[in-house]
């Protein structure tokens, strides 16, 4: 699945949610998150975002942002 990092808290571009073909980007309380449940994986929001805050959770490091990517996305 991918991920919304740091980078993107107070960003409101929007890029990344247009093109997100299952619509699982979900408000954060100042950044937007991605649904893990929902993620098909595709891709297709990383090279979107303006400022490279979507990463793939296969990088390492991620973890913090993982979970609250689940968290704001009510997944837990
Ligand atoms: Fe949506 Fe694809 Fe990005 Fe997952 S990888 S959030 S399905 S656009």
């Amino acid at each position: 699945t991918y991920v919304v990092t740091e980078d993107c808290i107070a960003c409101k571009h929007m890029d990344c949610v247009e093109v997100c073909p299952v619509d699982c980007f979900y408000e954060g309380e100042n950044m937007l998150v991605i649904n893990s449940d929902e993620c098909i994986d595709c891709g297709v929001c990383e090279p979107e975002c303006p400022i490279d805050a979507i990463k793939s959770d296969s990088e390492s490091g991620l973890e913090s942002w993982v979970e609250l990517n689940r968290k704001y996305a009510r997944l837990w």
